[in-house]
């Protein structure tokens, strides 16, 4: 889906604008001091066209960070949006802060659209008016409280957001794309280098000087491949606060581009609630996994630390990692290179999983025969019966049971556990959803 960005400063009202777009209520999440939202990617539509709507401002930093927390927005938006709000007070007019996103913004060619909000009536409008002096074209006065202009604006947004991603377009026969992701300092930055073959030096985004591009082709075992993202791996951000919301920002917008993750974990420190988290940001997004454990240089050898240090990671995987036991695992290091051609054929079959599609008649076939041979528990006097099912889709495989009651949770894991029995799925997550039919 095309990717529209929301960026602006604290108390334009972003999040109204989000909700009135969503048509509903969101509930507004108090995850962490200063994070005001804890999602930040929504399916949103109008007038039949469906859109991904990220919402950058979840960090709502004190007055001393403004200037560089909304600068992140900008430019995470700038790099992986098809299209940017940008929204402006038209009541407080524009601010120094605004002035200096606007520089951003007016450094990429791709749409921007001026949002003058708090207009809440017809007779404020001159001040939505004045924001023309921002240099980004027509403002568009909104109330997002009220609903006031909205309607325009979206038709407005619809005929410059693309019909399908750019990213979406290149997909089709072309390189397969991989998110490389993974907490500060597990080694991103140090495996791109190495895959693409050369030291490169990290760009900083002077004024003036060209972006980088957002992605990059690289040439691995005779096959390109398109890692999106890279200039979020290669530029480092900024922040004294609000890193962690802007980098899982980044990883949740990567990953709505990209095929295949690739979730990098430092063997050398013990498995985190930030690996765990980036994990489970992929398995939300349905994209297919492959986990790198990095650094194993540092683990190689007969070192009594060492040895001890590999057995207890064993064990740390089988914790904290249990649900993910499907996705491949390679153990590299991306600083001498070892085993980086791993990568490779667990990139392959992890694509490949979550490229399959049973045909329905062998999918019928096996539920019969599972069915068979354990059948639902009786429940309440009756025993739900599974009708018919077949795979509703591919990436990931997403499968529907069409049944005449509620199946068990239990139930529907051990449908899931004989599908991987059976077809491994290896390196992609796979749906199984239900409808009862009274
Ligand atoms: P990023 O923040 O994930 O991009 O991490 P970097 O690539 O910048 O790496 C962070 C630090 O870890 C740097 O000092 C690297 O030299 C080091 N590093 C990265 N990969 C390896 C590895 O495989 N082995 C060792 N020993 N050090 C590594």
């Amino acid at each position: 889906l095309p990717v529209l960005a929301i960026v602006g400063r604290p108390n334009v009202g972003k999040s109204a604008l989000v909700n009135r777009i969503l048509g509903r209520r969101e509930a507004v999440v108090q995850d962490t001091p200063g994070v005001t939202r804890d999602r930040v990617n929504y399916k949103a539509e109008w007038n039949e066209r469906r859109f991904t709507l990220v919402d950058t401002g979840g960090w709502e930093p004190d007055a001393k960070g403004i200037h560089a927390a909304v600068a992140a927005q900008a430019e995470i938006a700038i790099d992986l949006a098809d299209a940017v709000l940008f929204v402006v007070d038209a009541m407080v007019g524009p601010t120094a802060t605004d002035e200096h996103v606007v520089k951003l913004l007016r450094s990429t060619k791709k749409p921007v659209i001026l949002v003058a909000n708090k207009v809440d009536d017809i007779r404020q409008e001159p001040e939505a008016a004045s924001l023309w002096s921002l240099g980004l074209g027509q403002p568009w006065p909104v109330s997002a409280v009220h609903g006031r202009g909205v309607a325009d604006l979206l038709d407005h947004v619809l005929t410059v957001l693309p019909e399908v991603s750019a990213v979406a377009k290149e997909q089709v026969g072309g390189p397969r794309r991989v998110a490389l992701l993974g907490r500060p300092n597990v080694g991103k930055s140090s495996l791109l280098n190495r895959a693409a073959g050369e030291e490169r030096v990290v760009v900083h985004d002077l004024a003036g000087t060209t972006r980088d591009p957002v992605d990059e082709q690289i040439e691995l075992a005779g096959r390109v491949w398109t890692f999106v993202d890279t200039a979020g791996i290669r530029r480092r951000m900024n922040l004294a606060q609000g890193a962690d919301f802007y980098a899982s920002l980044r990883t949740s917008a990567a990953l709505e581009k990209a095929e295949v993750a690739v979730v990098l974990i430092d063997v050398t420190e013990p498995i985190s609630e930030q690996d765990v988290r980036i994990i489970e940001l992929v398995l939300e997004s349905g994209r297919a996994l492959v986990l790198a454990f990095n650094k194993w240089d540092l683990l190689d050898s007969d070192d009594g630390l060492e040895r001890e240090r590999r057995r207890y990671l064993e064990r740390e995987i089988e914790q904290d990692l249990a649900h993910v036991a499907w996705a491949p695992r390679v153990n590299i290091s991306a600083k001498t290179g070892r085993h980086l051609e791993k990568l490779v054929p667990a990139l392959e079959l992890a694509l490949q999983s979550w490229d399959t599609r049973i045909p329905t008649g062998k999918f019928n076939a096996l539920l019969a025969e599972l069915t068979a041979e354990h059948p639902h528990p009786v429940r309440g006097g009756k025993q739900p019966r599974i009708l018919f099912g077949t795979q509703a889709s591919s990436r990931p495989p997403t499968f529907v049971l069409f049944t005449t009651g509620f199946l068990d949770p239990q139930y529907r894991r051990f449908i899931t556990r004989r599908l991987r029995e059976l077809y491994g799925f290896e390196g992609s997550p796979i749906i199984v959803n239900m409808r009862v039919r009274e």
